[in-house]
């Protein structure tokens, strides 16, 4: 809301500031995720602990019915790596595995949609099965409704959803959920309400002239321009009319105009009587409070923009089914000793829901944490 609230104003000036300042003194401050990581190495090097990196794991070694260690290829050579006390997998989920995702995930799906760490190529899945792990949610990813520029790297898009003056609508040029739902919802409504003639994937996000002029979007600033090559390549269309935006994306104008024509009377009375679009608190946190309703304003003024919208995912949910101290389990519910897993590579503790964010590290940490104090009170009760 930097073009819209003077708090908006006041936190970009803030952070403003602080980037400034931080290049004045060549200090280096690390955020969000890094800012977590950075602290956890920090705590790792203040212990002593070594830290292997570009050392994939390729197989788990198995003794007696028991997790012994792992296979490692370390600077072109196969190690094998003793493990005391016990294995934790934390290798993420599969992602970045098209093979994988194919097998597991709805259709259609990419490795192109996901802003899911590189690494997240599923790896320690089938070592763990094949001991006999069991595995559960394999069809569920941590939905992220993401538009890929032409450079390739995906944009997921959060509070983009939440303000008004935009429509997403499927082949047919129609609505088919409420926009502004929490990420990991609309994803699955763009897996639902695919049906042929009328593809969601990938929809379409439409907006007008006075949102852009309004609001942050992609990380664009409220009236900047969209960069050249994102026009000039044909990833965002844009046109004078609604009608013209629909011919270019292939949409019969007169149906894209009904959608518009329909969104913008609930707009005017403020109420989406489709859709219900700002009626949750979540919806209204990242919509417009100077406005009569803060998700809903009319697609009036061009030109109008549309950009193709995926079912992308900042991870999937599917893995190794764990128990309360993160024990790797079999079919029939007992623990394969010496086998923990937390993170992606298990099977989400929130199981198909996703209550907000946080839901995917904070489980992470957390059983990684349970993992480890179980290994640590087995070591001791056995030297007992
Ligand atoms: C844009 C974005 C925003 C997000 N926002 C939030 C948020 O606000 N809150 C939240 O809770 N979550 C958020 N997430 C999700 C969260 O980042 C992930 O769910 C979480 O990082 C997964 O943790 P992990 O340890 O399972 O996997 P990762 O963090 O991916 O770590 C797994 C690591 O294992 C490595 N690895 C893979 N295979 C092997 C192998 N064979 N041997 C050795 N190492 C291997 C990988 O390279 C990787 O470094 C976000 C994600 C993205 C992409």
């Amino acid at each position: 809301m930097v073009a819209r609230t003077w708090s908006g104003r006041r936190t970009a000036l803030k952070v403003g500031a602080q980037a400034v300042g931080a290049k004045l003194t060549g200090k280096e401050p690390l955020s969000l995720g890094e800012a977590l990581i950075a602290r956890m190495r920090h705590s790792l090097d203040a212990l002593g602990a070594d830290l292997w990196l570009s050392a994939p794991m390729t197989g788990l070694v198995e003794e007696d019915g028991r997790v012994t260690g792992v296979r490692i290829t370390r600077n072109g050579r196969e190690v094998t790596v003793r493990a005391t006390g016990g294995v934790v997998l934390a290798s993420g989920g599969f992602s970045h595995d098209q093979r994988l995702r194919e097998k597991h995930l709805p259709s259609p799906t990419s490795t192109e949609w996901s802003s899911a760490a590189e690494g997240q190529t599923g790896d320690a899945l089938e070592p763990a099965v094949a001991l006999g792990a069991a595995t559960d949610l394999m069809d569920k990813v941590w939905g992220a409704p993401s538009v890929v520029p032409p450079e390739g790297r995906p944009f997921f898009l959060v509070a983009d959803r939440g303000v008004p003056g935009m429509v997403i609508v499927n082949a047919a040029g129609e609505r088919y959920a409420n926009e502004a739902a929490p990420y990991h919802e609309f994803v699955d409504a763009m897996y639902a309400h695919d049906r042929p003639g009328a593809s969601t994937v990938p929809s379409w996000l439409i907006l007008d002239a006075t949102s852009r002029a309004r609001y942050i979007f992609m990380g664009l600033f409220p009236g900047q321009a969209f960069p050249k090559p994102w026009l000039d390549s044909g990833f965002v269309k844009k046109a004078a009319t609604v009608e013209e935006l629909a011919a270019r994306i292939d949409v019969a104008p007169e149906r894209l105009r009904a959608t518009v024509d329909r969104f913008n009377g609930f707009a005017r009375a403020g109420r989406d009587e489709d859709f219900h679009r700002g009626d949750s608190v979540y919806d209204r946190y990242y919509g417009d409070p100077t406005l009569p309703h803060p998700n809903l304003a009319p697609l009036e003024k061009g030109p109008y923009y549309a950009i193709p919208v995926h079912p992308g995912d900042i991870g999937t949910k599917g893995g190794l089914v764990t128990d309360a101290t993160a024990r790797v389990l079999r079919e029939d519910g007992t623990p394969i000793d010496g086998l923990y897993a937390s993170g992606n590579v298990s099977s989400a503790v929130m199981g198909e829901t996703y209550p907000g964010p946080g839901a995917t590290i904070g489980p992470a940490m957390t059983f990684s944490w349970l993992a480890v104090d179980d290994i640590a009170r087995t070591r001791s009760a056995e030297a007992r």
